[in-house]
């Protein structure tokens, strides 16, 4: 460990481009999203249920430059609560 290192907690993301650690993005590329609906009397629709199957790869995106850090999507996917 160098003297000059932040005691940065190590589950934090950040871009390695441009440093950002607040806002990113999540890309689904191929997803089939169902929703089903019931029709209403006067022939209007009402949502009932929403879902999303992923087939493609999902990519996390830096919310700042658009650097692609899917290699922390894993990371990220555990730190979801
Ligand atoms: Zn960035």
């Amino acid at each position: 460990m160098q003297p000059s290192d932040l005691p940065t907690p190590v589950n934090r993301i950040s871009c390695p481009e441009c440093g950002n650690d607040e806002t990113f993005y999540e890309i689904a590329e191929n997803a089939i999203i169902t929703t089903v609906y019931s029709q209403n009397d006067d022939g209007s629709f009402t949502p009932e249920e929403e879902n999303s199957e992923i087939l493609g790869d999902i990519k996390l995106i830096c919310g700042q430059c658009g650097k692609d850090l899917s290699m922390f999507h894993q990371r990220f996917s555990e730190m979801l609560f």
